[in-house]
């Protein structure tokens, strides 16, 4: 073992080695990179660091590489050959690879409509003043928002969260502090609200409405969000005002439910990469089972309306679902997946939701409640759900690839269904497979 170690350490050590730093920039175009690291080929030089982006077709290519016996004659070769491709090269010769061990690692994700210059400089400026460093800028989407991912390194991870925080209210984007790391891959599990989070709009208020009572429902709603009523009590002087509705209106309701945009993307994104997903509502369990089915969600907490010989009681049955039941819903779930809480995401917008977003390793506000907005540790401010996806990384560019997919398995089920048609039972595999 001692042997591997020491192996080890002589791989990482470079203090002593002869290095060269080769920087390349100019319009990008097929077969550059080839060319410049053949240039650099010698028998004892060795790639130790690569780093390449193309913003609008401008190329910045990056090679740290050791110098190797004839460091002159390296640096003549590739700076020629770079300047007959058209590109500005620079060598410059120094000791070993100064890349800084990256520690408290942070993705800072700026999201924005749009994105101005002097937001990025003041968030820039706050993770500064905490003491950490911008490692890499990339950016994760154009589109329904910008956004911005900086990976950060060291300083005081809670000053800088504070900080960011602050610059985020002031300069209207919207901002999420994750770990980096292993933390940020792999399974997780998100937890869901789902009046005006999931959906749009709230169920009690759809469903008051066919009671005719829908002014006096919003009224004390409203208050139970803005945290000025407790919500047991009002879900139960809500419920009250439903009794004797026929059951039938659960359906009539259901149909009317409109989706937040993004929705379906971030369940399906999310179900493709393996996270488990939770819907918890302080609404009704008769309506949100059917949708939760449809969008392939796993696990579903919500209140559940009584009924006795086909009409609303105007009592609701089982445990209230509130604040803290949430939380402890989002709490059982991890549990039941076997997760840590750090592996956890809850997305919400009441003041119900907020034990549960504080609970969770990144807890986003969905264009809340002022109030509920400031505690949150993340918000999202634009009314699309898979904005989300952003502040986990994941690429428009990702989602658009995962969208072709899915249309191409859609497309793939309809042929199939089509050349079928003659046959008494359909490919049971092709209908499977269309609805993952
Ligand atoms: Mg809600």
């Amino acid at each position: 073992m001692a042997k591997v170690s020491d192996k080890l350490t002589q791989a990482i050590d470079l203090s002593d080695q002869r290095t060269v730093l080769v920087r390349i920039k100019g319009e990008d175009s097929p077969g550059v990179s080839s060319q410049i690291f053949e240039a650099l080929s010698a028998p004892d030089v060795v790639v130790l660091d690569v780093e390449q982006l193309v913003v609008r077709g401008e190329l910045l290519l990056n090679v740290l590489v050791t110098a190797g016996a004839n460091e002159g004659a390296m640096m003549a070769r590739v700076t020629e050959v770079g300047r007959n491709l058209g590109f500005k090269v620079s060598c410059r010769a120094g000791l070993g690879d100064n890349r800084p061990k990256p520690r408290n690692r942070l993705a800072v994700s700026i999201l924005g409509n749009p994105v101005r210059p002097i937001a990025v400089s003041e968030v820039a400026g706050a993770i500064s003043a905490a003491g950490a460093n911008i490692d890499r800028v990339r950016r994760v989407s154009r589109w329904p928002v910008t956004t911005f991912e900086l990976e950060v390194s060291g300083g005081d991870s809670d000053q800088l969260r504070r900080e960011v925080a602050i610059k985020a209210a002031q300069y209207r984007v919207d901002i999420a502090v994750s770990p980096l790391g292993l933390a940020r891959r792999g399974r997780r599990l998100l937890v869901m609200d789902v009046d005006s989070t999931l959906i749009t709009g709230e169920v009690i208020e759809m469903l008051a409405a066919h009671a005719g009572v829908e002014a006096q429902v919003r009224d004390v709603t409203e208050r139970a969000m803005r945290g000025e009523l407790d919500f047991a009590e009002s879900l139960h002087e809500r419920v009250a005002t439903l009794k004797g509705l026929p059951v039938s209106v659960l359906d009539e309701v259901r149909e009317t439910i409109v989706l937040t945009p993004g929705a379906r993307t971030v369940c399906r994104t999310l179900r493709s990469l393996g996270y488990s997903i939770a819907l918890v509502s302080g609404g009704f369990q008769e309506i949100i089972e059917p949708i939760a089915a449809d969008l392939g969600v796993h696990r579903v907490r919500a209140n559940q309306l009584e009924v006795v010989d086909g009409h609303l009681t105007g009592r609701v049955r089982g445990p209230v679902i509130d604040r803290a039941a949430k939380a402890t819903a989002l709490r059982e779930f991890a549990a039941a997946e076997d997760l840590p809480l750090s592996r956890t995401i809850a997305i919400g917008d009441g003041a119900n939701d907020l034990d549960m977003l504080s609970a969770a390793g990144l807890g986003v506000a969905f264009n809340a409640k002022p109030m509920v907005r400031r505690q949150a540790k993340a918000s999202v401010n634009v009314p699309f759900l898979d904005s989300v996806l952003y502040m986990l990384g994941i690429s428009r560019e990702e989602i658009e690839e995962l969208e072709r997919e899915h249309l191409d398995v859609e497309h793939e089920r309809e042929s199939a269904l089509a050349s079928t048609t003659r046959s008494a039972e359909p490919d049971r595999e092709v209908v499977r497979s269309a609805n993952i």
